[in-house]
């Protein structure tokens, strides 16, 4: 029997094979069978010696030798069967029947009919067998001889002679023990094999139950597992949000949807500033809290219909299911920004992030989603260079712009090892308009002879990694010029140098500084460091440490752009510096413009008394300059006294003047 046969819906269940059918099922219907005629035979043959003893009797009693061969032959022919080998099951049964028949026929025919009584008592003793098993059968039998000799005695006293009674009573008795042994040790095993085949059928059905909840445990383990498969494939392991991929799908879903109903899609790709500073800072571990807490904040801060992804890295993705006009967009950036109003703590401290976003709108930046998503990050990578917290709409020619980013930044390795760069010098005056400094900025010299401008290579070396070499060089060259400058007897200014966050991070820069006044001579008071706030404040502690040793150095230091980060008062008293630069944006409403007026004002009286001395940056007309002067500014620099110029421009002007405003 198979297992299958027993319960076909576990047939396709993997591990449980015939090979681990139970041992007790492998009795076959048949081997059983075998097993009783086999028995029966043997027991034949034993009975059949104590049979033949009283026909020996008649034989020499009555002269009867038919009976005496009739019995011979017939023990003969159970002896063959026993012994016969190559016999076929069926054959053998028929055999052992038939043997049986014959001789009962033979019996009938030689001593008369047995009665119906005679059948009853057998079945009582059957039944004994099936109530009680071998001792029941063997009471059975030995009360079932008792009665049929009896019987058989008393009615044969009428017919035979006293002495003829206890023979004819013994060979009943005889014959009712053999039958009764043979009818009872086979229904004996027949009832046995029921019981086992019950007990089997029980065993199986509690091994099969065994089983089939061992098997509803894996089932359950592995579809918890596929569960865990799907999600991690789908999923990003640490914020938990869709990745991509699936964001993708789920977009190329929404506009299915949308298409052919005028409706606006826009896909939001969201990058947080200087996140890498982070990790550097406190650790990968405060990065990837982060990044989990900004997931929580885009998930919570935006409609349940709206997907928030996570794309790689510092990159989210936002799906606006329905955004009412592109017109919205300003807006909808406005909003999320938001998210990021609230302050980060990680390892105890409070945190300012910010993050810039870039938009593309559905159908008019794109029709398919991986298009879509493509522009929402070209329009984050462009917004990138703006400055922390920008946001970029897509437009067609972002691509154009885009990919001649890529190329700059290729342009920038084979740059870095030409004589391409090189410093122009804009001049900071005072309020008579005399040079008391001079502010280095980058240019990068181009093969055919044009200038390219900061904005246009600044961003991709931060990118790239090669501000460092870049800002190494400008400062070489630089402070070799003022040397130069001192040397020829020129009014001995300091001169300005522009620090990146990223250069000011490296533990390079003092050693670098050192090592530049040293070959160029120039005196450290000489050399003016510009940092902006934000480059300062990611890490504040060790942003004042590096500013204590710059100091140490000799150097004087000045906050680039100030009052446009998020220093806090607090902070500013801690910051060992000389002097702050108020940015263009500052200056350029002045005077007109009361309120800007008031705060650059108050800016100006805070600083002086912090002790800071106060640069007036982007000064473009003269009104300005009037208004800053009386404000007090210490000095001011903009197109209005001159532009940004070469070294042997800003030379000649150093020597004469550069003539009053
Ligand atoms: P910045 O440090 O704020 O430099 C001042 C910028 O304002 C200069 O732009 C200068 O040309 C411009 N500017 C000066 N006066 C006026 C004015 O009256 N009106 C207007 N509209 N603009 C004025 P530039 O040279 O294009 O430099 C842009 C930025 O690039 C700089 O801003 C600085 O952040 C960065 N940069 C320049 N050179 C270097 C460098 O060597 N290293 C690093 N790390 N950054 C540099
Ligand atoms: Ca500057
Ligand atoms: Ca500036």
């Amino acid at each position: 029997m198979n297992i299958e046969q027993i319960h076909p819906s576990r047939a396709l269940l993997r591990g449980f094979s015939e090979n681990d059918t139970p041992a007790f099922l492998s009795d076959s219907t048949e081997g059983y069978r075998l097993r009783i005629a086999k028995g029966l035979l043997r027991l034949c043959l034993f009975l059949g010696i104590i049979l033949l003893a009283p026909v020996f009797f008649f034989v020499f009693h009555d002269g009867d030798y038919w009976f005496l061969a009739v019995s011979c032959s017939a023990y003969a022919a159970m002896v063959a069967l026993h012994f016969a080998k190559s016999l076929r099951e069926r054959t053998l049964y028929f055999g052992i029947i038939a043997v049986l028949f014959l001789l009962g026929a033979y019996l009938i025919g030689r001593f008369g009919s047995v009665s119906t009584g005679e059948t009853w008592i057998c079945a009582a003793t059957m039944l004994a067998t099936v109530f009680f098993g071998i001792r029941g059968a063997v009471m059975a039998c030995l009360a079932q001889a008792l009665v049929l000799g009896g019987i058989e005695a008393a009615q044969a006293l009428g017919a035979l002679s006293w002495s003829e009674a206890p023979l004819l009573f013994a060979m009943a008795a005889i014959d009712g023990i053999g039958l009764g042994i043979i009818t009872g040790v086979a229904q004996y095993y027949l009832i046995g094999g029921l019981r086992r085949s019950i007990e089997a059928r029980g065993k199986l059905a509690s091994e099969l139950s065994l089983r089939e909840a061992e098997l509803d445990r894996e089932s359950a383990s592995r579809h918890d597992a596929e569960r865990r498969a799907d999600f991690l494939e789908s999923h990003d392991p640490l914020t938990r949000l869709p990745n991509r991929e699936s964001f993708e799908l789920e977009l190329a879903r929404a506009l299915e949807a949308a298409a052919g109903r005028g409706r606006i899609l826009g896909v939001m790709a969201v990058g947080l500033d200087r996140f890498k500073r982070i990790g550097e800072t406190h650790g990968p571990d405060a990065g990837d809290a982060v990044l989990v807490e900004i997931g929580v904040r885009l998930a919570r801060w935006f409609r349940n219909d709206d997907v928030v992804a996570r794309s790689g890295g510092d990159v989210f993705l936002v799906l606006l299911s329905d955004v009412k006009s592109p017109e919205d967009a300003k807006d909808i950036i406005d909003k999320s920004r938001r998210a990021f109003d609230r302050s980060f703590s990680i390892g105890g401290s409070e945190i300012g992030l910010s993050a810039s976003f870039g938009l593309a709108l559905y159908p008019n930046d794109g029709q398919g989603a991986e298009g879509l998503i493509r522009a929402a990050e070209a329009a984050l990578q462009l917004s990138k260079n703006d400055g922390p917290g920008s946001y970029r709409l897509y437009d067609a020619d972002l691509h154009s712009r885009l990919i001649a980013m890529t190329l700059i930044e290729h342009e920038l390795r084979g740059a870095l090892s030409s004589e391409a760069f090189l410093p122009w010098y804009q001049p900071k005056v005072d309020i008579l308009g005399r040079i008391v400094g001079a502010e280095a900025l980058a240019r990068w010299r181009l093969p055919g002879g044009g200038m390219r401008q900061p904005v246009d290579f600044i961003p991709a070396a931060e990118r790239s990694g090669f501000i460092g070499d870049l800002g190494r060089i400008v400062l070489a060259k630089a402070c070799a010029a003022a040397a130069a400058w001192g040397r020829m007897g020129l009014e001995p200014i300091p001169i300005s140098v522009n620090l990146s966050p990223y250069q000011f991070r490296s533990d390079a820069l003092v050693p670098d500084i050192r090592r530049i006044l040293n070959a160029t001579g120039l005196p450290a008071s000489r050399l003016d460091l510009e940092i902006t706030e934000s480059g300062i404040m990611d890490d504040l502690p060790g942003a004042i440490e590096k500013l204590a040793e710059l100091k140490a150095l000799g150097c004087t230091i000045s906050i680039d752009d100030f009052g446009t980060g998020y220093s806090s008062f607090a902070a500013l008293r801690d910051f060992p510096v000389d002097s702050v630069k108020l940015p263009q944006s500052f200056i350029e409403p002045l005077p007109r413009d009361r309120r800007a007026s008031t705060i650059t004002g108050a800016v100006i009286d805070l600083a002086h008394k912090l002790c800071f001395s106060v640069v007036a940056e982007g000064v473009e007309n003269a009104e300005q300059f009037a208004w800053l002067g009386a404000a007090s500014c210490d000095q001011y620099q903009g197109f209005l006294f001159a532009r940004p110029m070469p070294g042997e421009i800003f030379e000649a002007a150093l020597a004469g003047g550069l003539g009053r405003p």
